[in-house]
């Protein structure tokens, strides 16, 4: 993932100081001589130049948590992330993903029920643990959408395995589910319905 940059393998951590009655002490804020991350105590909060990891700590009483409508590079997201079990994943980054009955995230397609509804797009190539984006914002070049109101700027679960498509499904069968909007010609805001309908 291009958004998350390499981590210093070799931290060195050093304590830094504070003036307490004229004398220096250490205090419970680190700073690592190698790479310059911060952290507080030993197992919380750390601070690099790429990101704040909480450590699965919560962030408490925020005002706002604001996306980037236009991630600066291809084939990221900005938006909900997590890492969850790829069963298969047939067109890489962006593909849709339904939930199979073994809890695997497998390649959605519209042809029928049985393979929707998308609850997630690929942000990863290949199978097994991978990450997929559940809600945000992604980038994706190779995409030409169209924006627009009405039914012109949604974008649909294609019939063809692994793809999105703005062409609402038609056949008997088929499953004409939106999961998201146009942003631009190369991202989607993804928000998939989990209401969907099966053409008759
Ligand atoms: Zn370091």
């Amino acid at each position: 993932m291009a958004e998350e940059r390499a981590d210093c393998k070799r931290h060195k951590w050093i304590p830094l100081l504070g003036i307490d009655k004229e004398r220096s002490v250490p205090t419970a804020l680190f700073t690592c001589l190698r790479c310059g991350d911060l952290k507080v105590g030993t197992h919380t909060i750390k601070i690099s130049r790429y990101r704040l990891d909480m450590g699965e700590l919560p962030m408490n009483s925020i005002a706002s948590i604001n996306l980037m409508n236009e991630p600066s590079v291809n084939a990221t997201a900005s938006g909900l992330v997590i890492t969850a079990a790829v069963g298969t994943n047939a067109e890489g980054i962006g593909a849709p993903l339904f939930m199979a009955a073994n809890g695997n995230l497998n390649t959605a397609s519209a042809v029928s029920s049985a393979t929707t509804p998308c609850v997630a797009l690929a942000m990863e190539t290949g199978t097994g643990s991978k990450k997929v984006l559940l809600h945000g914002v992604l980038r994706l070049d190779a995409w030409n959408w169209t924006t627009g109101p009405g039914t012109n700027g949604l974008i649909y679960v294609s019939t063809t395995t692994g793809l999105l498509t703005q062409a609402q499904p038609s056949g008997t069968d088929e499953v004409i589910q939106p999961i998201g909007w146009a942003l631009s010609d190369d991202c989607i805001y993804f928000t998939p319905s989990m209401m969907y309908l099966t053409h008759v």
